[in-house]
């Protein structure tokens, strides 16, 4: 609580603040806005990442590639991480192993492949709970799993992101690649939903 009588600015003013120094320092904050703004809404989406899982469902030879090389699966498929995104780990969902990605630091995922982190990923209650009490945080949050299910967790690192291969649903043998990406979800590439 703020005990000072001095007046807090608002949030509209210390974002004109910060923008009118970057301003004064040459720099284009409005230009990057918009470019990140298109960058995030555009480009860095979950279709990413859902076709990386679609298409590994559907060939073999690249589900193997996803698993054991994921930056090369990555450039195969034409997408890109950021030079500091140094390994991209693919974690196989099975009929016994549930795994589930966080960030207890702050909010890394592989941003450019299964899009920017929901609101609930960065909030401390997830980060903090999902490490010791997963199965009970995932339960709240709508996915109860079979109690003989082992629940793994990985958490992110600055230089190392997950993505989540969920399980292919049954039913789904005659969908095509493009069909079977409508089924994946961001929630279902970090672990707290399935297919
Ligand atoms: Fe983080």
């Amino acid at each position: 609580m703020n005990t000072d009588t001095t007046p807090i600015a608002t949030i509209e003013q210390r974002l004109d603040a910060i923008q009118t120094v970057l301003q004064r320092h040459g720099m284009q904050p409005t230009e990057f806005i918009n470019t990140f703004d298109e960058l995030a809404h555009e480009h860095w989406v979950p279709a990413n990442g859902a076709g990386l899982i679609a298409r590994a469902w559907t060939d073999p030879a690249f589900k193997q590639l996803l698993l054991t090389d994921g930056m090369a699966a990555i450039r195969e498929a034409g997408l890109r991480m950021p030079p500091h995104h140094r390994h991209f780990v693919v974690l196989e969902n099975t009929a016994d192993i549930h795994n589930v990605i966080c960030c207890t630091l702050c909010s890394c995922t592989a941003f450019t492949i299964i899009g920017l982190p929901p609101d609930w990923y960065k909030d401390l209650a997830y980060r903090s709970r999902v490490v010791r009490e997963a199965r009970t945080v995932l339960r709240e949050m709508g996915l109860d799993l079979p109690a003989q299910t082992q629940i793994r967790v990985w958490d992110t690192t600055a230089d190392t992101r997950y993505m989540v291969m969920p399980q292919r649903p049954s039913g789904t043998e005659a969908l095509s690649v493009e069909q079977l990406t409508a089924l994946i979800s961001k929630d279902a590439l970090i672990g707290v939903a399935l297919i």
